[in-house]
């Protein structure tokens, strides 16, 4: 598996925000959001390929802490993550995944797939040729279906940057049927002056039309140092 860091946080967003929770974030991804809070991980990924067994090694040091978060990147595109999450949750954790789901696995059976699927204010602009058309190709949202009829868990987090995206959320929302206590809105935000000038408009439009507002604890606290 191909790891850009293992630590331990607090998760910063949607139903478990708060919770003390251990974080394996995968590098590599298939999108190229033009926002990506972590480019490490997509546009310049970087990391180690470590086993499975390597991985426990140093998730041990955290057994007391309940959650644990499978993140990246795009942590479906490691092939051994579906042995990761039998292990982690063999070993009492509880296990969110997080995914652009655009790619699926078949076997992965997470405690939580926290979905987020991304609209088009994520398309990267045309002076970046290459990773739009990459973006472009990639983006497949007709694969959140397949997430959806599992038995697992799922919340589907949208990143708002202005009023104007809900026509989209909205759309995607009734295509796939979703309850809206499943779906949650955040701003976004790299800082957390602009956390705040979105949230708002976030939050207005989760009172408006019954969504889940999530903020970003990550870069509320620590400047997006440390969380999801
Ligand atoms: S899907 Fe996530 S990791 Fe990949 S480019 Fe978009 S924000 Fe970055």
């Amino acid at each position: 598996m191909f790891v850009s860091e293992i630590f331990q946080s607090l998760q910063g967003e949607g139903r478990y925000a708060g919770h003390p929770s251990i974080f394996v974030r995968t590098s590599g991804c298939n999108l190229r959001c033009i926002w990506c809070d972590t480019p490490h991980t997509s546009w310049h990924a970087e990391g180690e390929h470590l086993t499975v067994a390597e991985i426990l090694q140093q998730t041990k040091a955290w057994v007391q802490v309940e959650h644990a978060v499978l993140t990246g990147g795009e942590p479906l595109l490691q092939r051994d993550l579906p042995e990761l999450v039998t292990e982690m949750r063999a070993g009492g954790h509880l296990i969110t995944v997080e995914t652009a789901a655009t790619h699926f696995l078949e076997g992965l059976r997470p405690d939580l797939f926290s979905l987020s699927p991304k609209l088009s204010n994520s398309r990267p602009g045309s002076d970046h040729p290459k990773a739009r058309a990459l973006h472009d190709g990639n983006l497949n949202l007709d694969i959140v279906p397949r997430f959806l009829a599992t038995d697992c868990d799922v919340q589907v987090k949208f990143v708002v940057e202005t009023a104007a995206d809900l026509a989209e959320i909205l759309t995607l929302v009734e295509r796939w049927r979703l309850p809206r206590d499943q779906v949650y809105l955040m701003p976004q935000c790299d800082n957390g002056d602009l956390l705040v000038e979105r949230g708002r408009v976030v939050a207005e439009l989760c009172r408006q039309e019954g969504f889940n507002f999530t903020g970003r604890m990550q870069i509320e606290l620590w400047g997006n140092e440390r969380g999801t």
